[in-house]
């Protein structure tokens, strides 16, 4: 039962009395660097069971939303997943995929929850709520039923789309969904074990407060074992990479809605929390 924070670049412990710093708390047995504990996630799990508050002489203290950054801020590899929602589907007049469609999200695009968005000079930029899998151990052709365990946790994110971009070469959505700042994620990692229904969490997105995206992860086409498996039955998937699963319906382009600089946007997933971004102009 964990959650994990990066709190400016230090791994820190989420507790009801305030974060712990795991370098301090551990006395350097696991480094500050997030990204790190990933390669050593059964190891740090086990530790973070018997911690206390004041452990190595440091203290519970308040952490600040503007101070999160992404969890998993350098992964080696950043999958995201297209059309992934059976409502998402309906309301774009696709049919279901037979197959998953993958693209990437270059890691640069990764950015904390409250941190400003900032608009490309081409202005179709549009949300896409999504939950985000963290990889905790090394998966490579495993089955379904083994999948959730190859993960360290989840979080809130949004694939955030310039949409002119992404259609604009020949069906190849990366570049379009990497500008910098376009891969929001946090509050923090949740891990599995906190979650009662995992592959069954309401999520929502809204702008400056108005519903845009409200749906369940159970409306996914492949729900987050058959994502890995897929992944994995090709790509060797490492402690520390991200998996962007995909949106339910209520994206901006299908009303013709785009951000606007001074939106507020905001994603939610019951059980894990919610991000902010402000969206400021070019
Ligand atoms: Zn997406």
């Amino acid at each position: 039962m964990t959650r994990l924070a990066n709190v400016l670049g230090r791994a820190a412990l989420v507790t009801d009395e305030g974060g712990i710093d795991v370098e301090t708390a551990s006395e350097g047995r696991f480094a500050a660097d997030p990204q790190a504990l990933y390669e050593r996630w059964e190891e740090f799990m086990h530790w973070t069971a018997h911690v206390t508050p004041d452990a190595g002489g440091g203290a519970p203290f308040e952490i600040a939303e503007a101070d999160l950054l992404s969890p998993a801020p350098f992964p080696a590899q950043v999958f995201a997943i297209g059309l992934n929602y059976r409502d998402h589907a309906a309301e774009t007049g696709a049919e279901l995929p037979e197959r998953m469609a993958v693209f990437t999200k270059f890691p640069t695009c990764l950015t904390g929850g409250f941190e400003e968005v900032v608009l490309p000079e081409t202005g179709s930029v549009d949300w896409e709520v999504e939950l985000v899998v963290v990889i905790g151990k090394r998966a490579h052709k495993i089955a379904d039923w083994e999948a959730w365990s190859h993960v360290a946790g989840v979080c809130v994110g949004n694939d955030l789309s310039e949409r002119i971009l992404q259609r604009a070469a020949g069906n190849q959505f990366s570049m379009g969904k990497s500008f910098p700042g376009f891969g929001p994620m946090g509050p923090y990692l949740v891990t599995p074990d906190e979650l009662t229904e995992p592959d069954d969490l309401p999520l929502s997105c809204t702008v400056n407060g108005e519903v845009m995206q409200s749906s369940r992860t159970s409306e996914m086409v492949f729900g987050v074992s058959r994502i890995i498996e897929e992944l994995a039955s090709v790509v060797q998937l490492l402690p520390g990479d991200v998996i962007f699963t995909g949106t339910p319906a209520g994206v901006g382009w299908v009303k013709n809605r785009f951000l606007q600089p001074g939106d507020v946007l905001e994603s939610t997933i019951e059980g894990i929390g919610t991000i902010r971004s402000k969206v400021v102009g070019p």
